[in-house]
């Protein structure tokens, strides 16, 4: 028997001292509160007790996973988005804060109050249509991936939080009607193949298929702007996330596929990341 701030400051010694273990330190305190089951408040207040050798035992087995670059999300099994607490496995790619910046700009298009039809392609653990629907809820949104593992996730999160999204399991848009959609978001795989990010600490354990977007990482990117094209209505938008160097590259595809208005906002790092164009009636 160890009181849990003896464990914890163990677990942390894992990480050199300095900015790296200040920064791992709340991770610690939350993957205790996880093993627990103590919300942050009883950990503050109730640190100096014991905790049995299981529990002891547990913490220090997922502590070990977070040294060797497991992301946190997949150790307690869930994150947050949009305020919106979500499941996540290894089964989807943990969703990033940026993309609430797609959110946030889909939102300043999407008019609340009616039945808009909005699509997201390559969905995951379903973040950005949970999110939209979480603000729109008389939006018709319809969510489709490729892994029915994903769409279990994704599926568990709306029930969560009662969202009436529709999943559909499928290759991005190829079950929808052309000119049928008001909005498509997506979020999909851009990195290039090959790029050693790949095989860096947060990466390495997260789904290469919702990660690796070709020998150029264009390649899923240039399938939802095509696909895109042909599903949305006049006047319809489509916002795409996007690699940190493939601005021009995106905005020339969205040009090339016929999109006007087409614009590019940076992320909290000031990288280009999202960009968007207007489907020309
Ligand atoms: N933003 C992710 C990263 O960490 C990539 C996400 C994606 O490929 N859609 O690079």
């Amino acid at each position: 028997m160890k009181p849990v701030q003896t464990i914890l400051s163990e677990a942390c010694a894992h990480w050199p001292p300095g900015t790296e273990r200040e920064r791992i330190q709340p991770e610690i305190w939350q993957l205790a509160c996880h093993v627990l089951q103590w919300p942050l408040a009883k950990l503050l207040a109730q640190g100096a007790s014991p905790a049995d050798d299981q529990t002891v035992a547990r913490l220090q087995e997922l502590v070990r996973r977070r040294a060797a670059g497991e992301p946190l999300a997949y150790l307690t099994g869930e994150t947050e988005f949009w305020s919106l607490p979500l499941w996540v496995s290894p089964a989807v790619l943990v969703p990033r804060p940026e993309t609430e910046i797609l959110v946030e700009q889909a939102l300043a298009w999407i008019p609340a109050g009616t039945a808009v039809r909005v699509l997201d392609l390559g969905t995951g653990s379903g973040a950005i249509a949970l999110a939209l629907q979480h603000e729109r809820p008389d939006a018709a949104i319809v969510a489709i991936d490729r892994s029915g593992a994903a769409l279990a996730i994704a599926r568990r999160n709306a029930r969560r939080h009662g969202l009436p999204v529709t999943f559909l399991q499928g290759h991005w848009g190829t079950a929808i009607a052309s000119g049928s959609v008001h909005f498509v978001v997506s979020n999909p795989p851009y990195v290039e193949e090959g790029d050693p990010v790949l095989g860096e600490a947060g990466l390495r354990h997260e789904p290469r298929q919702a990660l690796e977007g070709g020998p150029d990482g264009l390649r899923d990117l240039r399938a939802v702007i095509a696909e895109s094209a042909r599903v949305l209505a006049p006047g319809g938008r489509l916002l795409v996330e996007h690699g940190n160097r493939q601005g021009a590259a995106v905005r020339a595809l969205l040009a090339q596929a016929g999109f006007g208005d087409v614009a590019t906002k940076r992320d909290y790092a000031g990288w280009e990341r999202i960009s968007a164009g207007l489907r020309h009636g």
